[in-house]
């Protein structure tokens, strides 16, 4: 037998139960990862309420790890026992050990351990195909991000500097703007309410060409009137909600722009892709252009606070379950 965090039914942290789950076996393709830690997300909550459908109930939830390879089916080619790997995705995570498409698995470095690479793999890709291939960030542009001291916020703020950028980070409190200065954010701006004049007054009027919004709900609206004609709004996320229907006809009138509702899954649905940004992730935080920070850890069968920690914008940067 081995542990998992699994949820019976759609609802609150209460749903998160600590169960014993017969240990799993890996079929064709497949293996068995001895997880030493496990990533906290955004979309665990998602899978939680219900907003995101697991495929079936029960569902152990959970889309990041880090560890060993314990075991592997027929015909594996990517890994073998005893290598050290880290993913993110798909959904299976909370759980003390569990079987993955190997293809799924990237090695890891010597030098990431396995708490960073579970705070990291799932934030830090999604923050790679954002600022790299999603809209491609060079150096001069000024970029809105919204939620800039969170898990993606903090990398990003350092990712897009590191590129020549500048930041202008979205945030709930003076504390949180401060950690997102430390972390290469040029400038913050609490609360949305006078977003696009603040945009307006930093950019000298000419707003920007790229705005990163993973709040939704609350955002949405205000974020594109921070763009400028032919500007992009990349809609990444639903912190406050999903974004309602939208009238198409608004983009046009605001300038042309781009919309674009992006998800990880797709950017790495390719094993090349997959590889590739693992890689250039790797290569920004070995070089030190961007740290993770790890600023909570709790014991996965604690998944529960950490929720509640999570949902009431409690956590920064990172937060990793501990099996
Ligand atoms: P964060 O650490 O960023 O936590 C969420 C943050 O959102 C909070 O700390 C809070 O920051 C902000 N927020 C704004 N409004 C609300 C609200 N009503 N309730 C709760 N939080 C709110 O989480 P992650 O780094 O894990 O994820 C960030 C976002 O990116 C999520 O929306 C997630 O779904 C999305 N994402 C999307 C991916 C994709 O491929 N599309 C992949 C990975 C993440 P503050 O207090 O400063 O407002």
């Amino acid at each position: 037998m081995t542990k998992a965090i699994r949820i019976h039914a759609n609802g609150g942290p209460e749903v998160l139960k600590w169960e014993d789950v017969p240990t799993p076996e890996p079929g064709p393709g497949e293996a068995l990862v001895r997880q030493e830690a496990v990533g906290l997300n955004y979309i665990d909550v998602y899978f939680r309420t219900g907003l995101y459908k697991a495929p079936s109930l029960p569902a152990t939830i959970g889309m990041e790890g880090a560890g060993s390879v314990a075991a592997i089916g027929p015909g594996v080619t990517e890994v073998a026992v005893g290598d050290r790997v880290a993913y993110a995705g798909p959904i299976g995570a909370y759980a003390t050990e569990r079987v993955i498409a190997a293809d799924r698995l990237v090695k890891l470095p010597e030098r990431i351990d396995a708490q960073t690479a579970a705070a990291m793999m799932l934030q830090g890709m999604t923050a790679q195909y954002l600022i790299r291939r999603t809209y491609r960030v060079k150096a001069g542009d000024t970029i809105v991000l919204h939620a800039a001291a969170g898990g993606v916020g903090l990398i990003l703020c350092q990712w897009a500097k590191h590129l020549g950028a500048t930041v202008i980070g979205v945030v709930s409190s003076e504390a949180k703007a401060e950690l997102a200065r430390q972390h290469g954010a040029a400038h913050t701006v609490i609360g949305h309410a006078n977003l696009p004049a603040e945009v307006k007054r930093i950019t000298g009027g000419a707003m920007v060409p790229a705005v990163y919004d993973s709040v939704g709900r609350d955002t949405f609206y205000a974020s594109l009137d921070c763009l400028a004609p032919l500007g992009i709004m990349v809609s990444f996320g639903n912190a406050s909600g999903a974004v309602g229907p939208v009238d198409i006809g608004l983009l046009g009138a605001k300038g042309s722009l781009f919309l674009t509702r992006p998800s990880l899954a797709t950017y790495t649905a390719k094993r090349s892709d997959l590889e590739q940004s693992a890689r250039e992730l790797f290569d920004v935080v070995s070089s030190g252009a961007v740290a993770i920070r790890v600023n909570q850890t709790f014991p996965l069968r604690d998944a529960a606070a950490a929720h509640v920690a999570l949902e009431s914008r409690k956590t920064t940067g990172s937060t990793v379950l501990i099996p």
